[in-house]
């Protein structure tokens, strides 16, 4: 770990999860030669430590790690290659001067209030957790409410039970993770409330954690109240009509002293809007170009501060890709601006990048609005791929080949999820 930081860099990146430690990895592979990657936290890694399940590496290494594990061979690699990595380091604002430098305003205890300069950023922050205010969930305020990515980090980094009898509001990957967590630590999970009708996790995880574990899962269904004076006694939950409100006349109370809200995550992106980058209100992160620029030339973005990743894996990916463009950038490679703007069509939530050129292969990750099976999905009138099943909990991944592009004269390209043409087979996505 680093003690003192100075002179200039040629890319900093700011935040040490998975995604800041492939866009080191990928500054590195592009021939940058200082670099340097900050995290507030102890250690570089990210959400990751606290992730002691496995499921991570499948795509990547083709091995089922742990967070843990995963964690740790990047970081290995990163000081493997000589990136310079400061902890226990808050980057507190990032301004840049008329020639383009980058001021990033780095505090930690070892220098205190510090300014690097660097040619090119990298923003890797991450997202944190929506919590009960963001919901305004109506009842008394006792303690026991918490979110479940704090819960996971008491039981899994410090030992601590929040509590015996647990229920849990959202099924997002981290609600279901912990039901089945909390269960194997010897709690009492009374279920999953969903107020949409699907689950907003992996599909495997509903399998792996809630199905094998006996845990119910109830969909479209709310938490409407929550009682208690100093500790949560009890929750009153309801079914939602159409327009998601509860249906008080079907409510009804369930005892239990914790409720985890596993209700959505947004990307930490204060960095990004005190620099004044477009943002995008979907994905609630930057906007970027296919070399994951955002509008602040210079500044690049990957990993859950962009949109937010089900699987580590990609993050990894579009990072050491972040990384490397990031590297270029700083040693002087500027490409001519993308032509093609990409726009989210029917049943499609967000696309990311949003523009593309017809220099490169491309990575499309999107989501769906709705589930839809079997479907494909339309790219102008480009290709379509076919498609089993889409879901919004799952992100869907494809590539887009230069050659397409090439022929390609349009400004604007439509991507559409629709339902499969009848009397074809379907392949996989
Ligand atoms: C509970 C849970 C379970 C998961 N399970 C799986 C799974 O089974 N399989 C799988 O593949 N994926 C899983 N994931 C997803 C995967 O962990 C994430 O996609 C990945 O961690 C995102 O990486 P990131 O680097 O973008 O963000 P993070 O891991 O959140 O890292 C962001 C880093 O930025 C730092 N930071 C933020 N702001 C600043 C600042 N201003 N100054 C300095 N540092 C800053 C933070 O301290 C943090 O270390 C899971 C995620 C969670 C939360």
């Amino acid at each position: 770990m680093l003690d003192r930081m100075e002179g200039k860099y040629d890319v900093v990146i700011v935040g040490g999860g998975p995604a800041g430690m492939g866009a080191a990895l990928g500054a590195r592979n592009s021939g940058a030669e200082r670099i340097l990657m900050l995290d507030r936290e102890e250690e570089a890694g990210g959400i990751l430590w606290q992730c002691i399940h496995s499921g991570f590496g499948l795509h990547y290494f083709r091995e089922e790690l742990t967070g843990p594990e995963y964690a740790q061979r990047f970081l290995e690699k990163v000081i493997d290659h000589d990136v310079d990595l400061a902890t226990s380091s808050y980057v507190s604002g990032i301004s840049v001067d008329s020639d383009g430098t980058k001021n990033v305003r780095v505090m930690n205890e070892r220098q205190g209030l510090v300014t690097i300069n660097t040619k090119a950023v990298v923003l890797s922050m991450g997202c944190r957790e929506r919590t009960r205010g963001s919901i305004r969930i109506p009842g008394t305020r006792p303690s026991g409410i918490l979110t479940a990515g704090l819960a996971q980090k008491l039981v899994n980094l410090k030992g601590y039970l929040p509590g015996r009898r647990v229920a849990i509001l959202g099924s997002g990957d981290i609600g279901l993770i912990m039901a089945r967590r909390l269960v194997l630590e010897g709690c009492e999970v009374v279920g999953v409330f969903e107020i949409m009708p699907y689950s907003n996790g992996l599909s495997r995880n509903v399998v792996q954690c809630l199905d094998d574990f006996g845990i119910p899962l109830h969909l479209s269904t709310t938490v409407a109240y929550i009682h208690g004076r100093d500790r949560v006694e009890k929750i009153t939950v309801a079914p939602v009509d159409q327009d998601l409100k509860p249906v008080m006349s079907k409510a009804r109370d369930i005892k239990c002293d914790t409720l985890l809200l596993s209700i959505g995550l947004i990307p930490e992106n204060e960095l990004s809007l005190s620099l004044g980058i477009l943002m995008d209100v979907v994905t609630g992160g930057p906007r970027i170009s296919s070399t994951l620029e955002t509008s602040m030339p210079g500044v690049f973005a990957s990993g859950n501060v962009l949109h937010v990743h089900d699987l580590v894996d990609f993050v990894t990916r579009e990072s050491l890709l972040a990384g490397q463009f990031a590297g270029e950038w700083a040693q002087g490679v500027r490409r001519p601006d993308d032509n093609i703007r990409l726009l989210p069509g029917d049943n499609v939530r967000y696309c990311i990048p949003h523009t593309l050129s017809p220099e490169r292969e491309h990575t499309i990750y999107m989501r769906c609005k709705e589930a839809m099976k079997p479907c494909r999905i339309r790219v102008g009138n480009l290709m379509e791929k076919k498609l089993r099943f889409v879901a919004p909990a799952e992100m869907i991944i494809f590539k887009i080949k230069p050659d397409l592009l090439d022929r390609f004269h349009d400004d604007s390209l439509r991507i559409d999820i629709l339902p499969a043409k009848k009397g074809k087979r379907h392949g996989q996505s």
